[in-house]
């Protein structure tokens, strides 16, 4: 698979290719091999005024949310089409900034990001909402959900491609215009993914794409006045400073942050598929996804015999060159990452943890990139910060617990709430304790798969709203109470409570 070679890709904004008021650049470059992949603009605050000047325009005049909806249907289906098309090449630019095991691109996202977006275009189609009736008596009252108008969004670089689809499905199938930007590290397929939309008819301004920093692109997009809502997908830190940015206009926050899933194997489940279950949702993405098991507690009596499956598999794990299909771990997103990782290892070992395997930089022969060993650690403390902090890397703690009570407390005993898995066969433990976690998902005898019809999204620091499903859709509508006075009485009998008297 050849890499993507230095190619300067312009932003989006009503849809031409420009490049930054700034007059700067940045530069993408591949976290597994050091060469540079792209340059996008480095964007200002004066391009996201811009953006949201063309997304403003282009809300006003209906050009989208006022088309035939057929038509709009049509052309978000062609878009899904023209990513199922252009799914190599997407998976190649993706795993050239990111580093990821090409695999997971290609057979994974791009095709499930095609799939979100054919859900979305049928959501058009299938509004719900109360019934419209007589509920006054003189009036009929109805619902209506109109799209939100302007919305800017603010994309992570652990999944670019699938996570600009996550943003800018639901908010361009209820009719919005959108203002997005991808995390500067990852920015190129995202706007490949605008240059398709242009190709599949979207109109002009509708969907804006602007490169840059967080701190001055994401910051000037959720502080920005005409901006009527603001999407994020990050770290719970930038949650909270997006909110803060917000707070200023009381925009509409959709926040999808950070995750600490834990994994809780009981005594009577299948060992052999929880330790499977484990090295899959432990690694993917090495690491780098909301929803990765980090936390995994076994009940003490199957507590070696989980560990010891789970130790054999892991050492299976090729981690490599991530454009070789073979490849299971690619890299991480960048050498700071890495050092991250390697902090919260270190310092758990220097506080009495065993490192069962793992626990520093991986030799890749010919590649120097941010590649680390898949760890698992044990003999950690549940308040210490490997338990307590998402880390963002192939980084596994293990904890003994002995009963159900102990098990969902120490699940439960973290600030975020994202993403949680139970495994055991006794179908009534398995229902109880899914439903004391305290999680937004929760997967029994599995971890990680996620469907297009059902939401995704957290509780507690890890935010608020859905992605996927009708509940994503909703995120991004305004309900509208419509009632309709039906006597056509002019005074009517209530109103002597504000002027007059009764009669
Ligand atoms: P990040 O918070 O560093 O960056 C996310 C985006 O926010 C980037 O585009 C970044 O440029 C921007 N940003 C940074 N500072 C900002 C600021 N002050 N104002 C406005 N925008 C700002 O996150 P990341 O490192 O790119 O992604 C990893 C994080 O995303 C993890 O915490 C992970 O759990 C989370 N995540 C959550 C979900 C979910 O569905 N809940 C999915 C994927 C990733």
């Amino acid at each position: 698979m050849a890499i993507a070679t230095d190619t300067d890709r312009r932003m989006f904004i009503d849809g031409e290719w420009v490049e930054s008021s700034s007059g700067g650049w940045i530069e993408v470059h591949s976290p597994a091999t050091g060469e540079p992949v792209g340059r996008v603009p480095a964007g200002i605050p004066d391009d996201v005024d811009r953006a949201v000047a063309a997304a403003r325009a282009a809300f006003r005049d209906g050009r989208w949310h006022g088309m035939y909806g057929p038509d709009r249907v049509r052309i978000l289906h062609r878009l899904a089409d023209l990513i199922d098309e252009h799914a190599a090449e997407l998976a190649g630019v993706e795993t050239a900034q990111t580093g990821t095991a090409i695999k997971l691109r290609r057979d994974s996202d791009i095709p499930f990001a095609a799939d979100n977006l054919r859900y979305f275009a049928g959501a058009i189609r299938h509004l719900e909402g109360k019934a419209a009736a007589e509920y006054s008596g003189s009036h009929t009252s109805l619902i209506r959900r109109e799209p939100i108008g302007v919305v800017g969004q603010v994309a992570p670089w652990n999944y670019p491609f699938m996570m600009a689809i996550w943003k800018i499905g639901p908010a361009l199938a209820a009719g919005n215009s959108v203002v997005l930007k991808p995390a500067s590290a990852t920015p190129l397929t995202t706007l490949m993914l605008a240059g398709l939309a242009k190709e599949a008819g979207l109109p002009d301004g509708v969907l804006n794409v602007v490169t840059g920093r967080g701190d001055l692109v994401g910051n000037a997009i959720a502080a920005h006045p005409d901006v009527d809502m603001i999407s994020l997908t990050g770290d719970t830190e930038t949650g909270r400073k997006i909110q803060a940015a917000a707070s200023g206009t009381l925009k509409r926050l959709h926040l999808e942050l950070g995750g600490k899933a834990p994994f809780i194997v009981f005594d009577d489940a299948d060992l052999e598929a929880a330790a499977h279950g484990a090295v899959v949702g432990g690694l993917v993405n090495a690491g780098q996804d909301c929803t990765a098991a980090t936390r995994f507690y076994v009940q003490r009596a199957v507590y070696d015999r989980f560990l010891e499956r789970l130790l054999d598999h892991l050492r299976t794990v090729r981690v490599g060159d991530p454009r070789d299909e073979q490849t299971d771990m690619g890299s991480l997103i960048s050498e700071q990452q890495l050092q991250r990782v390697q902090g919260f290892v270190d310092r758990a070992a220097a506080a009495g943890a065993r490192v069962l395997a793992g626990g520093s930089r991986a030799t890749v022969p010919g590649l120097s990139g941010a590649f680390f060993q898949p760890t698992v650690v044990d003999q950690v403390a549940q308040d210490s910060e490997i338990v307590q902090q998402e880390i963002f890397g192939p980084v596994l703690t293990v904890l003994p617990f002995d009963t159900e009570d102990e098990a969902l407390a120490m699940a439960n005993d973290v600030r975020y709430g994202l993403a949680a898995s139970v495994w055991s066969r006794d179908v009534f433990r398995a229902m109880r304790v899914a439903n004391g976690l305290a999680f937004g998902g929760v997967w029994v005898n599995d971890h990680l798969p996620l469907t297009s019809e059902m939401p995704h999204g957290g509780f507690k620091q890890s935010g608020f709203g859905k992605d996927l499903s009708a509940y994503s859709f909703e995120e991004y509508t305004n309900v509208k109470h419509v009632m309709i006075e039906l006597t056509g009485e002019i005074e009517k009998g209530w109103h002597y409570t504000v002027w007059g008297d009764p009669r």
